[in-house]
């Protein structure tokens, strides 16, 4: 991590074995608090956070200095700040405010979900509880039920539902990270032409599988499930060439 170091700050004699702690400014040490109740689920996603008035009198600091730091979570992709109506938790972390400013390709997202997919299905066969499976079993019968309109936000619950399931925090934050993009992904296959929402069926396949127990059938499924989307997506860089890119959002 780069540090700077302001002019005023003695600088290090050979005899010192470490750099001195640095203070955190006031707007730090508000960001790093705001951080905790959010990362800490405290304030959860989608939620309102408090009011200014009530968050200046709990936090003892002026109006600047926590705009300042609401101002950097915003930067940092974990809040929203909507004027006139206030200040909205976005995501628990700031990776996927970090995925959003990186550029990233679809096809750069297509790489990491085969990356994590396929693991995340095999830990589910290997941990899910009965919970974790009625909930994906849940997610699946609300995908099948839900309009059009309401497909893409069922899919992903699906998702999101397996990867919970996986039951490791770390795979779960990095997966659930890319659920944005992968988001914008099936919304632009929707709108293509051809899209069938009910395939591929390896959904259900995963499901079956870590219901039996069967990490290497929860990897095959989740495997062939990307497969069917890469040439799905194959064809939509054809119709990108072929002039049919306007229709993508
Ligand atoms: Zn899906």
């Amino acid at each position: 991590m780069t540090h700077v170091t302001p002019k005023s700050e003695p600088t290090r004699d050979s005899a010192q074995l470490l750099d001195p702690v640095q203070r955190l400014s006031l707007s730090d040490q508000v960001v790093e608090r705001l951080r905790t109740e959010i990362s800490e689920g405290r304030w959860p996603v989608g939620e309102r956070i408090p009011p200014e008035p009530e968050l200046m009198a709990s936090l003892g600091v002026a109006r600047g200095t926590l705009r300042e730091a609401l101002r950097a979570l915003q930067y940092s992709g974990m809040l929203e700040i909507r004027r006139g109506d206030g200040t909205f938790v976005r995501a628990r972390s700031e990776v996927p405010g970090a995925l959003a400013r990186s550029g990233a390709s679809l096809r750069d997202v297509l790489e990491a979900r085969r990356a994590l997919e396929p693991q995340l299905a095999r830990l589910a066969a290997e941990r899910a509880t009965q919970d974790d499976t009625a909930r994906i079993a849940d997610a699946l019968a609300a995908r099948s039920a839900s309009s059009d309109e309401e497909w893409v936000e069922a899919d992903v619950a699906v998702h999101e539902a397996i990867a919970r399931a996986a039951r490791n925090p770390i795979l779960f934050e990095v997966y659930t990270a890319l659920l944005p993009r992968l988001h914008e992904s099936m919304r632009s296959a929707q709108q293509r032409e051809g899209f069938c929402r009910d395939e591929p069926r390896g959904h259900d396949d995963v499901l079956e599988a870590i219901r039996r127990r069967d990490p290497d059938a929860a990897a095959a499924s989740a495997e062939e499930n990307l497969a069917a989307t890469e040439v799905w997506d194959a064809g939509e860089a054809e119709s990108n060439t072929a002039g049919r890119g306007e229709q993508r959002r």
